[in-house]
């Protein structure tokens, strides 16, 4: 009788739901990558300490969920694909606090009439960032006709022109993603100083020190044997954020009187596994430990930005 029940109509039905793992089975590799031992180590180093064991699992538990997360949040960029009809290749989401998020080079664009990759990641860093701080976010998440960063004028720089008058914006965190071979973890531009006030940048310092991230020198990154993700340099000749083109940095600062500053972010800091639909995908990905310890140190920029 009981197998009757088991093998027929409703019940065999949840039964085979019951049995369908694969949920759970994509997930655990991805998770197993990530549980990398040294956290919970320092996790059982630090119980003697409660105040240091609270940070200690925030960060272990960051570094387990960011990762899912931003995976979720990426998975509505379509890099190569135009928008749907009349809508245009960005997205923008209100906020409650009068800091904007950019991502321009969430998906692909073209510059100079020749498309350019995306900056893979940077779309659902800049959600995610403003999921958690309240913020204002703008990023792009179809292919663009334009370059919505490099050209002078773009639909994308109009639309942020009009979020910033609504809403009163103070400060324009403005993200990119910049390749490791750079070897070192976060280029800050702040046009050397132009497009934002020394409080402003000073701030950003220290959030970033706040978070274990260690200044370096573009003299110094070059002598880096590899890749040190816990470095960032501010205003490196090759990132100053609109020294030498019309950046959406430049734009907010000198267009629109907002001071701003233009974030990038090496591959590892970002990309917790690329898609199959980047047009470099290799099966990549970044380090989990340092995708939630960038996050942290612009939660807390965000925070003090918007001060
Ligand atoms: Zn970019």
């Amino acid at each position: 009788m009981k197998w009757n029940i088991v093998n027929t109509g409703r019940a065999a039905g949840n039964r085979r739901e019951m049995l369908d793992w694969s949920r759970p089975l994509r997930l655990v590799p991805i998770w197993y990558d990530w549980f990398e031992l040294r956290e919970p180590r320092r996790l059982l180093s630090d119980r003697h300490s409660a105040r240091a064991t609270a940070p200690a699992f925030k960060k272990l538990v960051d570094s387990l969920t960011i990762p899912q997360r931003l995976i979720d949040l990426e998975a509505d960029v379509t890099y190569y694909e135009p928008p749907a009809d009349g809508e245009p290749p960005f997205r923008y989401e209100v906020g409650t606090l009068p800091v904007l998020i950019s991502a321009p080079h969430g998906a692909a664009h073209r510059r100079d009439g020749r498309y350019k990759q995306e900056d893979e990641y940077t779309a659902a860093f800049a959600r995610l960032l403003a999921e958690h701080t309240g913020a204002h976010a703008i990023y792009a998440h179809a292919l663009s006709e334009n370059d919505p960063n490099w050209d002078r004028k773009s639909p994308y720089k109009t639309a942020l022109a009009g979020v910033v008058g609504e809403h009163d914006i103070r400060f324009v965190i403005d993200i990119h993603g910049m390749s490791d071979r750079h070897k070192f973890g976060v280029a800050v531009g702040t046009m050397r100083g132009a497009s934002c006030r020394q409080r402003h940048e000073a701030l950003i310092v220290e959030m970033l020190r706040e978070s274990e991230f260690s200044p370096a020198t573009a003299a110094e990154v070059r002598e880096f044997p590899e890749l040190r993700w816990d470095r960032y340099v501010l205003n490196h000749s090759r990132f100053t954020g609109g020294l030498s083109s019309h950046t959406v940095t430049r734009f907010a600062a000198e267009e629109l009187g907002v001071p701003a500053a233009q974030f990038e972010l090496c591959a590892r800091l970002r990309i917790v596994q690329l898609a199959g639909t980047s047009k470099r995908y290799n099966g990549y990905r970044g380090d989990p430990t340092g995708i939630a310890r960038a996050m942290a140190a612009f939660e807390c920029m965000v925070m003090a930005l918007g001060q």
